[in-house]
């Protein structure tokens, strides 16, 4: 399986764009860095512009642990909301800080919350290449109306294919017909761990890709967080539970599961 992170300050990318990126996010990478090494795992980080610029030490840690670097956009903005001028400057200010700093090649880009469209592939597959990029992880391969990301289209990774980039699409069980997001994100935080393993029986191969973010192993923030800003109800019934046992199922899925990078399985000259 690939093992992937989205590296982002919970504060900025979730409850509002406008807050700066805090030190929450050195102390959960850190956390999650540490979790991979006890397990001699090597993943992806999809690492936002706005941590690079604010942590350049963070990804150069990351890089040194043997990681691969890729991109999280610079602001966490949706990518369906801009031009393709935006989206160019949003390359612009992630891809070649990670470069400058660790002297890896960026081949992979990640759109925050999903946040594409087929009648925008066009563009946006078009200015991943002018940065060099190779691959894609954006696809949500169902539709997920209440967060309005997703994809219905069985064909997208071929979509993709023939605009020049590979697209690997998050993990999703048929259980009897029924599409049922696994292994990333919120799905795997807010499932008890026997109900992971269960879905993913049979539905589950070395090409599947598991996703997390660090600020998921801080079960502090959403206290910490309260003492400053209000947090909608929408964010606090989602966002912070299961954060107190992530750590532990973790562990679980690391030794369960063979995971790496990307670029590991991918791009290996
Ligand atoms: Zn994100």
């Amino acid at each position: 399986m690939i093992f992937s992170a989205d590296i982002e300050d919970w504060q900025q990318s979730v409850l509002d764009f406008k807050n700066p990126i805090t030190r929450r996010v050195l102390a959960s990478t850190y956390k999650l860095l540490a979790i991979l090494d006890d397990h001699q795992v090597k993943g992806t980080f999809f690492v936002q512009g706005m941590v690079t610029e604010k942590f350049p030490d963070l990804i150069k840690e990351i890089a040194n642990c043997g990681h691969e670097l890729a991109s999280h956009s610079y602001s966490h903005e949706y990518i369906f909301d801009m031009s393709a001028k935006q989206f160019d400057k949003e390359l612009e200010t992630s891809v070649l800080p990670i470069e400058d700093l660790t002297g890896q090649k960026v081949i992979g880009f990640r759109a925050p919350k999903f946040s594409i469209r087929e009648d925008m592939l066009d563009w946006y597959c078009e200015t991943l290449q002018k940065y060099g990029i190779k691959y894609d992880s954006s696809v949500f391969p169902m539709q997920v109306k209440v967060q309005g990301y997703g994809f219905s289209d069985t064909n997208i990774v071929d979509v993709f294919k023939n605009k020049g980039i590979d697209e690997y699409p998050m993990t999703i069980a048929d259980v009897r017909g029924k599409k049922i997001p696994v292994m990333g994100g919120g799905y795997f935080r807010l499932y008890p761990y026997w109900l992971t393993k269960s879905l993913s029986r049979n539905n589950i191969n070395e090409d599947s890709v598991f996703y997390m973010h660090p600020y998921e192993l801080d079960p502090d923030e959403q206290r910490q967080v309260s003492k400053t800003y209000t947090i909608p109800t929408r964010l606090k019934l989602t966002q912070f539970l299961g954060r107190a046992s992530q750590e532990k199922k973790l562990h679980r899925l690391l030794s369960d599961y063979a995971c790496t990078s990307f670029k590991d399985k991918y791009y290996t000259e």
